[in-house]
């Protein structure tokens, strides 16, 4: 058992997608459109405002200072100098109340992320794959609040959450191709704990999962079901983590202000921020999209 601590009193609403990237750490504040860049050296956060919610990011391999990301209903290249969005493709366009959520790339550069509904709707989402030849196909309906996803090493296994599953699914993922097949349980979470929500995955092949509303980080293996550690953080609607640093040792945990009550938030006065630790695992840089 670990206890995360405060980076950035940040206040977000919504933070989410922590992201390490050459020597800067990003994440988004969804609902408020921002995309934040803290350097860790000069100790310098900057923030760009987009007209539109942003879900996820993910580095480009063939776009010096762009990032892929979900915005509204629709994938966008951003432009991190200028913040102006380059549409690719919008397979939800036009659907009132639905934007894009959480969402990662696969060990070879295809962008996956899921849609949900703000009402959180139950099945009106769809995990979607965006190829680098910018084909969209949808992965698996019927989802409804599409949230972490993560690959173990060779990437031949999937896991996911649906956050009112309780559970982290794997599924086997054809590398070859990026389709999915055979879903199973992998880990069971308690609905007294919290709610599973972002993940990220260590070099030894075991998941650190953020608990909204169950105040930490666990540490699961996905090939046993088994608890192996457990991160306190000092906030309840834990959304995302991931690894970074130089040395990729340092968690790094977003955390939201969203659905706390005024007596909640004298309880837990920095929600909303950027928190980290370091458990003693290690993870790698994430992927960028090839395209
Ligand atoms: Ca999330």
């Amino acid at each position: 058992m670990s206890h995360a601590h405060l980076l950035l009193h940040a206040r977000c609403q919504l933070a989410e997608n922590p992201l390490w990237h050459r020597g800067a750490f990003y994440f988004v504040d969804i609902l408020e459109g921002r995309v934040h860049r803290f350097d860790p050296f000069a100790k310098v956060t900057r923030v760009l405002q987009l007209h539109t919610s942003v879900g996820c990011l993910a580095p480009c391999a063939n776009r010096p200072h762009h990032f892929l990301a979900g915005c509204g209903t629709g994938f966008h290249f951003l432009d991190l100098h200028t913040g102006a969005l380059d549409p690719i493709a919008d397979p939800e366009g036009g659907k009132r109340n639905m934007r894009f959520n959480d969402g990662k790339c696969d060990p070879q550069g295809r962008f996956l992320a899921g849609t949900m509904d703000e009402e959180e709707t139950p099945g009106a989402g769809t995990l979607y794959r965006l190829d680098p030849d910018k084909r969209v196909t949808p992965l698996l309906r019927g989802v409804t609040i599409s949230n972490g996803i993560a690959w173990p090493d060779g990437g031949a296994a999937m896991y996911y959450i649906d956050t009112p599953t309780h559970r982290i699914d794997a599924f086997d993922y054809d590398a070859a191709t990026g389709g999915i097949s055979n879903r199973r349980p992998a880990v069971e979470i308690p609905p007294e704990d919290g709610n599973p929500d972002g993940m990220t995955i260590d070099q030894e092949g075991n998941l650190w999962v953020a608990l909204w509303g169950g105040g930490c980080v666990r540490c699961y293996d996905p090939r046993t079901g088994k608890l192996l550690d457990q991160v306190a953080v000092p906030a309840t609607q834990v959304t995302s983590c991931c690894f970074g640093g130089e040395d990729y040792r340092t968690l790094f945990i977003t955390t939201a202000r969203r659905g706390l009550t005024p007596s909640d938030l004298a309880d837990q006065p920095y929600a909303g921020g950027i928190f980290t630790c370091r458990p003693g695992a290690a993870g790698r840089p994430e992927p960028a999209f090839a395209g």
